[in-house]
């Protein structure tokens, strides 16, 4: 009777704690769908109205009140990044790397590559590069840390580290053979300007050996003949970047000339480049095969030249070119010259204002070439074949 009468007591007890439970639960729950949800929906709306700030301010206060949502930190620190707060940034990974959330290996490694980013951006350097050589040991980040690391590389022109870690970073569906050659291209550039183009070949060679259709090593190598004299071997050099990619052609058809006339064969060379502009009707060689034929060949080849690769690609500057050789040929009247010279003058500027080289990855228009684009940093995105654009 007494157990029973024990039980009668307790059972209800049982039920009442069950219910307080429920409750304080409940409660927990409408709290957190009162506040969490509606702050987050808040720094939605103000992201996707481009309010990055205010953004980051409701983030930021959604945080105090759950430090436990790591990914919400890592969220406001790609925030700051964004905006340019990298000192907020780095703050903020700092903190997170110290905070009792913060529990596996993985998770503290995320929080310090993040953190890396943040340096890199900031222009701590050192620092970035200390914490990804770390994170390549990482079994999750080793890959992301080697690319940054890579970057940081490149824009140190550090290319001895930049060639290691782009081997680590081959794989089978990118093997990175054009950047290495590259490197080895930038470490042959040194040298040369050394005068020690001993080294500068043995660079220019593995560069080959790499990737056998990097033309810019054809290049240097052949502007190393050229530097000691050696005008045959530069030509021959020279001649093997129509094979590779003849759209670089135009970079050098007038050191290639230039040989030609040291080896006193002028008309050999003269008769190369006409066959390039007639195989290669796209490449631009208005300028420099222009002067070349006014100089060797006479002014109507110049014309009949000009004429032709105005009609092959119609721009300013060819016009201009053509317009200065009529004036040269004719014996105009002072009205008609002057008209002449006034399209001309207009043609000119209208060129001025125009780019001649553009980044078929990100678009980046320059007067100038650049083997590495200045803006996503991709090597020989940049078409050689100079155009007005
Ligand atoms: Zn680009």
């Amino acid at each position: 009777m007494n157990i029973i009468v024990l039980w009668l007591l307790v059972t209800p007890l049982f039920f009442a704690f069950g219910w307080i439970a429920g409750r304080i639960d409940m409660k927990t729950v409408i709290k957190q769908a009162k506040t969490l949800p509606s702050r987050i929906f808040d720094s939605f709306d103000a992201l996707i109205d481009n309010k990055t700030g205010v953004a980051s301010d409701h983030i930021r206060d959604i945080i105090e009140l759950e430090p436990q949502i790591i990914e919400l930190q890592l969220s406001l620190g790609k925030l700051y990044r964004n905006r340019g707060e990298n000192d907020l940034a780095i703050k903020l990974h700092n903190k997170l790397l110290n905070s009792q959330y913060l529990f596996s290996t993985e998770q503290k490694d995320q929080v310090r590559l993040e953190l890396a980013k943040d340096f890199q951006q900031a222009g701590l350097v050192d620092r970035a590069e200390s914490l990804l050589l770390k994170l390549v040991k990482s079994e999750l980040y080793s890959t992301i840390a080697q690319d940054i690391l890579l970057d940081i590389y490149q824009q140190d022109k550090n290319w001895l580290d930049a060639i290691e870690t782009a081997k680590k970073l081959a794989r089978s569906d990118y093997n990175y053979h054009t950047e290495v050659a590259q490197f080895n291209c930038e470490l042959a550039q040194e040298a040369s300007i050394k005068s020690d183009y001993a080294k500068a070949l043995q660079h220019l060679n593995t560069a080959l050996e790499i990737n056998r259709k990097c033309v810019r090593a054809n290049i240097l190598i052949g502007e190393i003949y050229f530097a000691q004299n050696e005008y045959s071997q530069a030509i021959a050099t020279w001649q093997l970047i129509e094979k590779q990619n003849y759209l670089y052609i135009p970079m050098i058809i007038n050191n290639l000339f230039e040989a030609y006339i040291n080896l006193d064969k002028t008309k050999e060379g003269l008769t190369l480049i006409k066959g390039y502009a007639k195989i290669y009707p796209n490449l631009n060689l208005a300028e420099s095969l222009s002067n070349k034929l006014l100089n060797y060949d006479g002014i109507e080849e110049s014309i009949d030249y000009l004429d032709h690769a105005l009609r092959m690609q119609p721009n300013s500057k060819t016009a201009a070119l053509l317009i200065d050789s009529y004036m040269n040929h004719n014996d105009f009247n002072d009205s008609v010259k002057n008209g002449a010279i006034l399209i001309k003058e207009i043609l000119i500027r209208y060129n001025e204002k125009l780019a001649n080289y553009r980044c078929g990855r990100c678009n980046f228009k320059s007067k100038t070439f650049f083997w590495q684009c200045p803006a996503c940093y991709e090597w020989e995105s940049i078409n050689p074949n100079n155009s007005e654009i």
